[in-house]
């Protein structure tokens, strides 16, 4: 028995389009509606976070972005504010997935900039951190997952960090099929957690959700969140079809 609320979040990523995503979210909805007791998060591409934002009015589903700029506004071709995100309801995102971090070279400082701003404008960032499979080869994993929370985390203040969701997401997990195992996955998660411990002490690191992410599907997710520092799933392939999304859910409601 945990304090900590589980969450599973679905990273739709570059996949369906406004309408597309509508008629997913409005299956997920069907089956789970209002009665969630865990924390459920949708993060569809931004074409269509306005559509699904209103799909899921007056449900307690929650809608994320997948990315941020930490500007205001500005001269940033492409990019997307904070602001522009809670003008659409938005009150997720996800920053440093190891996708950006990869294809578009983000850095520890970069994604800093965007989780400060995005808690100055009361959005909860999912921070990603995890190590690519030369990283745990090399045994470098945990000083990898280190940089990567602490960098992401500087400036974060004991008030703020509970609003702060981690993700742990092993790079040589996400999308490929292979999943850390539940010991793999659980000593990097209670990790994080004595490292949340050391930051801000104790009881605020006991109310950080860590969710792990990496090719989490139904069929491993109940030994994975019921291990003590896993409080969710951040899932991607799984998260595009309801029919797992909604397993997925219902494996942690059990798992709480
Ligand atoms: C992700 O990219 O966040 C992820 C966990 O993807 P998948 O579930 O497809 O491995």
């Amino acid at each position: 028995m945990t304090l900590r609320r589980k969450v599973i979040a679905g990273n739709w990523k570059m996949n369906k389009t406004a309408a597309d995503g509508v008629a997913l979210t409005k299956d997920i909805v069907a089956e789970i509606g209002r009665e969630a007791t865990v924390d459920i998060v949708l993060c569809p591409p931004f074409t269509a976070l306005e559509s699904v934002g209103r799909a899921l009015e007056g449900q307690s589903i929650k809608l994320g972005a997948q990315n941020m700029h930490p500007e205001k506004s500005g001269a940033y071709t492409g990019e997307t504010s904070a602001e522009m995100l809670r003008s659409l309801f938005v009150t997720h995102v996800i920053l440093g997935h190891s996708e950006r971090r990869t294809y578009f070279a983000e850095t520890d400082a970069f994604i800093n900039k965007k989780v400060v701003a995005a808690l100055a404008n009361q959005l909860k960032p999912i921070l990603c951190v995890g190590e690519t499979l030369a990283e745990r080869e090399a045994g470098s994993t945990l000083a990898v997952v280190q940089r990567h929370t602490e960098g992401g985390l500087a400036g974060v203040t004991a008030e703020q960090i509970t609003s702060v969701i981690i993700a742990y997401e092993p790079v040589w997990a996400i999308g490929t099929g292979k999943v850390a195992t539940t010991a793999q996955a659980q000593e990097v998660h209670a990790f994080i957690r004595d490292l949340l411990t050391k930051l801000y002490g104790a009881p605020l690191a006991q109310k950080v959700r860590i969710l792990y992410g990496g090719s989490m599907k139904p069929a491993n997710a109940a030994e994975l969140l019921t291990q003590k520092d896993i409080d969710g799933g951040l899932i991607g392939g799984a998260s595009l079809e309801a029919r797992s999304f909604i397993d997925l859910v219902k494996a942690a409601d059990a798992a709480s």
